[in-house]
């Protein structure tokens, strides 16, 4: 199947999904949706995968991905023309969404059964239910759902998506440029992922694995005199505070190099680069709300953490409860999940010759049980 290049559809914002998680990210056992999407694909046989992702999680899809990554655009229309610029060439198409994950190699096979005999072959189902239009009955049987994969002859699909009318398939597109679309017999079983309850019609999803993921953050700042001194997302008292791009709170950045490496997402410097104006004195707070809201819409939860500030001074002993307190409330996690330590280093190194502050965070991830709600 050399000659059938396929496209998975992963780009949209799960807009009308609910839970707060987007469904691509959905945990399927010990891999997200669409990668289970993409394995499955390659295990019927095909060798050129592509996966459209929104531009935001491109460097997470690549990081989880051993199939190549593409940026898509707003629209499904708009994803598509995106990654055909983006794809090797090749004669034929098989578009699919990855929040389609039960469809059957069956239905994959009858539709490439039917490739040389119009330029998109695309399956359809018929309503069970009566369908009513503008207020009258019509002939059921006159109505298709149409479903994906669908097959297109790459070149007519390029014409078809050229002019941007914000089609929602790719057969509608084909068929307004008056070429023929051959609809052959979808699967009722191949259901859309659109909302959360959906997820009770989908018997071919396994529960997310429930195993803990944790991840290592380690940072160091220098003292600079002038500047306020925070840890933690509070301001502690000193003669000097610490040099960054950033308000330069070691502690949070450390955490937050704990959430990414738990989640397998990178580090601090790749999400907020320290070139990057944006980030110019920005409170580390914000940055820690901006890597908790990533992870949860990836479906990630805060399950423990514990941390250790090293510093000779200021003494941090009285701060360290209000520090926790304040870990609690901006990670909504019980008191009791979190733990902070403060250490000197005895006088040693550049902790020890009060040249800066060092901090370690260690925290644990689990992916919340959308089969349990
Ligand atoms: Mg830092």
């Amino acid at each position: 199947m050399s000659d059938i290049a396929v496209l998975l559809l992963a780009a949209g914002e799960s807009n009308r999904f609910g839970l707060g998680v987007k469904k691509q990210w959905l945990w399927i056992g010990e891999e997200p949706l669409w990668l289970s999407v993409a394995r499955k694909f390659r295990g019927w046989g095909f060798e050129r995968i592509t996966i459209a992702v929104p531009e935001r999680e491109l460097p997470f899809f690549r990081r989880y991905s051993e199939f190549p990554v593409v940026q898509g655009g707003a629209t499904r229309e708009e994803t598509v023309r995106k990654a055909l610029l983006q794809m090797e060439k090749s004669p034929h198409l098989l578009i699919s969404d990855v929040a389609r994950p039960c469809l059957s190699r069956e239905l994959v096979e009858r539709i490439l059964l039917h490739r040389d005999e119009a330029p998109c072959v695309a399956p359809a189902i018929t309503p069970p239910d009566t369908v009513v239009y503008q207020n009258e009955t019509v002939d059921r049987s006159q109505v298709l759902l149409v479903q994906t994969p669908q097959l297109c002859h790459t070149e007519t699909l390029k014409r078809a998506l050229e002019e941007g009318r914000g089609f929602t398939d790719e057969s509608s597109a084909i068929r307004a440029l008056g070429e023929r679309v051959l609809y052959v017999k979808g699967e009722r079983g191949a259901l859309k992922l659109t909302f959360a309850e959906d997820l009770r019609w989908l018997d071919c999803l396994t529960p997310p694995s429930q195993r803990g993921r944790s991840g290592y953050g380690f940072d160091v700042h220098p003292f600079t005199p002038d500047r306020p001194l925070y840890l933690c997302g509070l301001e502690i008292p000193h003669s000097h505070g610490l040099a960054g791009h950033s308000d330069a709170d070691v502690a949070l950045h450390a955490l937050i190099d704990g959430l990414l490496g738990a989640a397998g997402f990178g580090d601090i410097g790749e999400l907020f680069p320290d070139n990057d104006p944006r980030y110019k004195g920005i409170s580390s707070v914000q940055l820690l709300k901006e890597t908790l809201s990533l992870l949860t819409s990836c479906g990630f939860r805060v399950e423990q953490v514990d941390m250790t500030i090293m510093a000779e001074r200021p003494k941090l002993k009285e701060f360290k409860l209000p520090m926790e307190e304040r870990l609690s409330e901006l990670l909504s996690l019980e008191r009791g999940k979190i733990n902070l330590k403060a250490t000197t280093t005895e006088g040693l190194g550049f902790v020890g010759r009060e040249e800066g502050i060092a901090a370690t965070a260690l925290v644990t991830l689990r992916y919340f049980d959308w089969s349990r709600r």
